[in-house]
């Protein structure tokens, strides 16, 4: 029997995007850390036999300094995806106009660094807007990754105001920062949203709806590591019992420490050796392997297109009668 797919992704969120994020200074000058983390997660992945997703943020790609490591990643022959130009968790609020500038100026960005076109997008902080799916259809993309279907949004949010700088009116502009309570009533599989443009959830517990990614598992490990693999092994057992291939996402805080980033000392289990957290990485990889056939988000995409989208379409007998306004 052949098995059910699964993805990885990870989002390629650079030192900067989380100095700005949390309102420390120092983010103007880009600060960087992936020539120092991308071989780490390169190396993890292909130990595990495993081609993955990378949501590149269009702004280190316009950097030549990151040109090396983002090249790497093309060159190892994992999907190369946007992830915003400026990982702006506003952009759920842009305009039509400013959605097109923002996408054209990221992909022109990551096809230089990297010589792939994006056909994938994640908004940064999960944020979505049904404006933003549409103008990624009318650019050709074939997915979007930026659901989170769990209510526990607005917990993650308020931890974050909690630690951070930011003024109370910086702090409304990030509002919708991971997601709402509605997010728990999102679908978790991959389904079409439009045609063969599909939406590819970040899958989060089956029943409990409570995230899986490497970053709440680690928060978890900070207390025990016990209950972390635990919990993991609850996931994969519930996704198992569902019939939920995951779509598992990684961060590079999963790969780092607060010794190779002191800058980031604020962040959730930093304080956690990077070579334990690299270990729960491996064990997450391994399981999903062991029971899925695990690839990059466009696979994972393609797998659930539905039967009527993978028709050849000729024009003549099928109209395209796309719902969205052009
Ligand atoms: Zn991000």
């Amino acid at each position: 029997m052949s098995l059910q797919p699964a993805s990885v992704s990870i989002d390629l969120d650079n030192l900067w995007c989380y100095l700005k994020t949390q309102g420390e200074p120092g983010w103007e000058t880009f600060p960087s850390y992936l020539d120092q983390v991308t071989p780490r997660i390169l190396q993890r992945l292909e130990r595990a036999g495993i081609k993955a997703t990378f949501f590149i943020v269009g702004r280190d790609a316009s950097r030549v300094e990151n040109w090396s490591a983002l090249r790497s990643i093309a060159d190892a022959g994992h999907e190369i995806a946007n992830h915003s130009f400026d990982h702006d968790v506003s952009l759920s609020g842009f305009s039509r106009h400013e959605l097109h500038r923002d996408f054209s100026r990221s992909e022109a960005a990551i096809q230089d660094a990297t010589g792939q076109m994006p056909i994938g997008f994640r908004g940064p902080g999960f944020c979505m807007s049904a404006l933003m799916k549409e103008v990624l259809f009318h650019r050709g993309y074939k997915y979007d990754a930026s659901s989170l279907p769990t209510f526990l949004g607005p917990v993650a949010r308020l931890y974050f105001y909690f630690f951070s700088k930011l003024s109370a009116e910086e702090k409304k502009k990030r509002s919708s920062l991971y997601g709402g309570v509605a997010g728990a009533f999102r679908k978790l599989r991959p389904h079409a949203i439009e045609g063969d443009f599909m939406e590819v959830p970040v899958t989060t517990m089956p029943l409990a709806r409570v995230p899986m990614h490497l970053s709440y598992l680690l928060f978890l490990a900070q207390q025990s590591e016990a209950l972390a693999g635990l919990y993991w092994q609850t996931a994969v057992g519930l996704c198992r019992v569902a019939g939920v291939g995951p779509s598992l996402l990684l961060h590079p805080t999963d790969f780092l420490d607060a010794n190779d980033v002191p800058e980031m000392d604020f962040f959730p289990a930093m304080r956690m050796p990077a070579d334990r957290k690299m270990a729960m990485v491996d064990l997450t990889l391994q399981s999903l392997t062991c029971y899925w056939q695990t690839g990059t988000v466009a696979d994972h995409a393609q797998a659930h297109l539905p039967a009527e989208a993978l028709r050849p379409l000729f024009a003549e007998e099928v109209p395209v009668t796309a719902s969205f306004s052009a």
